[in-house]
């Protein structure tokens, strides 16, 4: 036994127990147990998924969904499985071990849909729900913009109603996944009388409109995880908005808050490891397993996974008894970004050398390298570490909030991102 596992769960009653079965059955049969290259490549922000990496997640989420196991908690009328959160426990437990390609699915299962779920009209509901489960529909989350990243508020995009149409134009940016999106939740601004939070509107874009142009972006790792997307005249229906217009801010804070989450609460209560074992294989393979600060570093690493698997765990807690994603959140993201950072170039420093300039073959050196490279991601996505480090100042410890002050001001009259003059 690793140092990373635990002893199988002996408390489940009978009901649990035949679940925990056919989870383990379903995952025998559809996952691997340990992170294989393929694996390592559908993570969106190391590299780009090709062809194949989609239909592999589509047939992954597709079985995951006609076995039953797809949306556990989620209502049974829109194609979830209307279970309790112990049964979504159980499925994360068994899970934690295993990689599975579902990349493609984080955002639309982790924030658009949840969202919708909490805001869309029923038809709505009764359109995206299920499908986006069974993985047939994949969706991207845009709110940044070249001008309006952390202080989203100040985004530029808008929206114009003509009919029964809205009319959108502007420019957004870092939409992950938008490549292989067909589906977006767009924010923009439909009232730039309003002040910068109460004018803003979220829609569902349809990717295949005349006007919508997708650009993929080239990252450092070699990936192209993200996109520029444009919007030129894209006309969008009436009833694409999702909860009300010039109310879109509401409905955006609560995706923001199922992205930390999503991001930050961990999947498997502190199981899992694969980082760990890999560290400790490297600090054999180079002599350095008995090297005070060499162990003292990678326990420091292992410490700090176990706190962020107890931080999801009580996450996860809070959302089970019944109260919306808080603080916790940035918790856990915060923790996970400070994690990604620190394991990455601890292996870079025992890869030695190689970390930086593998032979053919030694694919374990490259990976350290691609690692520390994607590891800055973590530290920007979802809300950089400085932002997060606000909230958790304000709404954890009761420090002062930051000024605000253009929070009254109409939008058209304040200077934000690209506007240098007020909007006319
Ligand atoms: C891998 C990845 C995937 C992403 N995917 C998406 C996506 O799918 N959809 C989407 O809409 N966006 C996405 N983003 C964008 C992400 O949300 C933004 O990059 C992020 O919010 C920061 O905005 P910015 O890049 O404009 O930086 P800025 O907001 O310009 O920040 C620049 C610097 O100033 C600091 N700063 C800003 N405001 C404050 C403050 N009030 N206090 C202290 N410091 C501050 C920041 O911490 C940062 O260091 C993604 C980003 C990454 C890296």
């Amino acid at each position: 036994m690793s140092i990373t596992e635990e002893a199988p769960e002996l408390t489940d009653t009978p009901e649990m127990a035949a679940f925990r079965q056919r989870v383990r059955e379903f995952l025998a049969d559809h996952a691997a147990s340990r992170p294989t290259p393929e694996a390592q490549q559908d993570r969106l922000t190391e590299a780009s998924p090709a062809a194949e990496v989609i239909s592999r997640a589509k047939a992954y989420q597709a079985a995951l969904y006609d076995a039953g196991l797809a949306g556990i908690t989620w209502p049974k009328e829109y194609g979830g499985q209307g279970l309790t959160n112990e049964y979504q426990r159980v499925f994360n437990e068994e899970m934690a071990g295993h990689e599975v390609p579902n990349g493609v699915y984080t955002i639309g299962l982790g924030m658009v849909i949840p969202t919708l779920l909490e805001f869309g009209t029923e038809d709505q509901k009764r359109r995206y729900v299920a499908k986006a489960l069974r993985g047939e529909e994949i969706w991207s989350q845009l709110f940044s913009e070249p001008g309006a990243g952390s202080d989203v508020a100040s985004l530029q995009s808008k929206a114009e109603r003509d009919g029964d149409e809205w009319v959108l134009n502007g420019q957004k940016v870092w939409t992950t996944g938008a490549q292989h999106s067909d589906f977006g939740a767009v924010i923009a601004r439909t009232n730039p009388d309003n002040p910068k939070h109460r004018g803003i509107t979220m829609f569902i874009v349809d990717f295949k409109a005349a006007g919508v142009d997708v650009r993929p972006l080239r990252q450092m790792n070699g990936g192209s995880g993200f996109n520029e997307v444009f919007f030129s005249d894209v006309r969008v229906p009436a009833d694409a908005v999702i909860g009300s217009v010039d109310d879109g801010w509401r409905c955006a804070i609560a995706m923001l808050m199922n992205e930390r989450v999503a991001i930050g609460s961990g999947g498997g209560g502190g199981r899992g490891g694969g980082g760990i074992d890999a560290l400790t294989k490297a600090a054999r393979e180079r002599g350095l397993n008995l090297d005070p600060v060499t162990r003292q570093a990678i326990v420091d690493v292992y410490i700090r996974q176990r706190i962020i698997g107890f931080i999801g765990q009580r996450t996860r807690a809070a959302l089970k008894a019944g109260r919306a994603p808080g603080p916790e959140g940035s918790i856990g993201k915060l923790a996970g970004a400070l994690l990604a950072r620190r394991s990455s170039d601890l292996g870079m420093a025992l890869a030695g050398p190689a970390g930086q300039a593998w032979l053919p073959g030694d694919d374990r050196s490259g990976r350290w390298a691609q690692a520390v490279l994607s590891a800055p991601a973590s530290r920007i996505a979802g809300g950089t570490d400085e932002v997060q480090r606000n909230i958790i100042g304000e709404r954890v410890l009761g420090l002062p909030k930051e000024p605000q002050v253009d929070r009254d001001q109409p939008f058209r009259e304040l200077r934000v991102g690209t506007q240098t003059e007020p909007v006319r």
